[in-house]
């Protein structure tokens, strides 16, 4: 069955074509490492962990790469303002460094809570320094640059179709420039490929370079890096919604302009998450809420990985605790449901019945990863009255390999020692038919927020 992308390149829903059979590219654009990642980002890093987890459901060989970007993207994309990580070092008063090192775990802790396959490339960008400077030197040798007050930018009126990915029209130019920009670009759309004037004293991140000491812009970054670990054609390029006028715009100008040829097929973007009234969830609007916050009001993080998959990665969804508490009430549903199943003795398997279900989840995430129906499907499965008990379970195993939502593995959730103890006791006082005194050790486990399940010769136990 075809996988179906819409592609923000031609705007148009295109059956994916590899540039190898059976094979995937997929390059992600990573956090900007100065904060924690705000559930807005992690709305980006869930939607392309599907994406590939849609890829590898279609036995697909995926190779998934992206970075941290723990240099030269500025307060503002637009190449203006403060660098991000030098604010966050003088906002804590540590060393960048330190900055780099506290986020960048933060954000794979993030990503492991959410279930989020680790990509198998994560680059840090000051570790590629010499791949964005050789870059530099083929967009250099190539002629679209110039170097003016010390830096080094890039010429976007010798690039003829500079500003496709977004539909930018040259005579929108005056709308972009404004009263502060840059004196020193030719043009509007002109973006700093190599900073050697920056206008806040001691930038703590500097590398020597042909131009000069200095560090590189924002966008060359993932240029360098993608094209390194997935070559100088890849299948596809994914990041939230904003990056299309001005980070991916130029990542396929400075890109084209290196290699001389066209070079991600497809772009892929994911809408916002908003908060209020419309208004999108970001550092600096200061309205941002973490994954820890939702947790310590009692989440699960696949609570909010639920939620997210109830709604399309291409519409904006507004966030609310009322809706978090619908999604938090379905996986109880889930769970719960998995639960009775597994405590029935096993039932025939049905090999038909699976092929016709999985074909409908597959009709769904492949049509451009339509999420809420695949969850429809699911529930059709556990709700089903004819569907045998283990054709449940296999199914809602292998649905899960797309959704990632411990579906049927409750063993992985993390249990505090203290329950442990209390759960082992419990079991020996059943052994014992001390009924009473199970019942009492339930009660205190319930109370330390857990539910515990009798098995036949154990227990299960999750977050209540
Ligand atoms: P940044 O650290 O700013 O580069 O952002 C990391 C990722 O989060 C990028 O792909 C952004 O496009 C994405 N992003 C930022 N804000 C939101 C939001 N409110 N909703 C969804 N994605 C977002
Ligand atoms: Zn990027």
């Amino acid at each position: 069955m075809k996988i179906l992308l819409t592609n923000t390149l031609t705007r148009k829903k295109e059956a994916f074509e590899p540039i190898t059979p059976g094979r995937a590219g997929i390059y992600t654009c990573g956090l900007t490492v100065y904060n924690y990642a705000h559930i807005g980002n992690l709305r980006a890093y869930v939607f392309s962990d599907v994406l590939k987890r849609v890829f590898l459901y279609n036995n697909y060989e995926v190779k998934h790469v992206m970075n941290i970007t723990d240099v030269g993207h500025l307060t503002s994309d637009d190449d203006e303002g403060e660098d991000k990580l030098e604010a966050g070092a003088r906002r804590e008063g540590k060393s960048v460094w330190e900055i780099v090192e506290y986020y960048t775990r933060a954000f794979l802790e993030d990503m492991k809570a959410l279930n989020i396959i680790k990509p198998d490339v994560l680059c840090r960008a000051t570790d590629h320094i010499e791949d964005m400077i050789d870059m530099i030197g083929k967009i250099e040798a190539n002629g679209y640059t110039y170097v003016a007050g010390g830096n080094v930018y890039f010429d976007t009126s010798k690039l003829k179709d500079y500003g496709k990915l977004a539909g930018l029209k040259r005579d929108e130019e005056a709308a972009r420039s404004r009263v502060e920009a840059d004196p020193y670009k030719r043009n509007p759309f002109d973006f700093v490929l190599w900073f050697t004037r920056y206008k806040y004293h001691n930038h703590a991140m500097q590398w020597d370079s042909p131009w000069g000491r200095g560090f590189p812009g924002w966008h060359i970054e993932c240029s360098a890096m993608s094209s390194k670990y997935l070559g100088e054609r890849f299948d596809i390029h994914t990041g939230g919604i904003d990056h299309v006028p001005i980070h991916h715009t130029n990542e396929i100008a400075q890109s084209e302009a290196a290699f001389g040829h066209e070079w991600v097929n497809y772009w892929l973007h994911n809408e916002f998450l908003i908060i209020g009234n419309d208004e999108k969830m970001s550092k600096s609007l200061g309205n941002f809420i973490r994954l820890q916050n939702l947790v310590n009001q009692g989440y699960d993080p696949l609570d909010y990985r639920y939620y997210l998959l109830g709604a399309h990665y291409r519409k904006k969804l507004a966030f609310s605790l009322e809706a978090l508490d619908a999604a938090k009430n379905a996986m109880k549903r889930i769970r719960t449901k998995v639960a009775e199943i597994k405590t029935v003795e096993s039932e025939q398997y049905d090999s038909d019945a699976f092929d016709k279900m999985n074909r409908s989840f597959l009709e769904a995430v492949n049509d451009d990863l339509n999420t809420p129906k695949a969850l429809a499907v699911l529930w059709r499965v556990l709700d089903s009255e004819q569907l045998s008990s283990s054709t449940k379970l296999k199914t809602a195993e292998e649905f899960d390999r797309v959704l990632g939502l411990k579906l049927v593995d409750t063993k992985e959730v993390e249990v505090p020692e203290e329950v442990l103890l209390l759960a082992e006791e419990r079991l020996n006082a059943r052994r014992a038919r001390n009924w009473e005194k199970a019942d009492k050790l339930r009660d205190k486990i319930i109370k330390l927020g857990y539910e515990i399940m009798d098995r036949k010769d154990g227990y299960e136990i999750r977050r209540s």
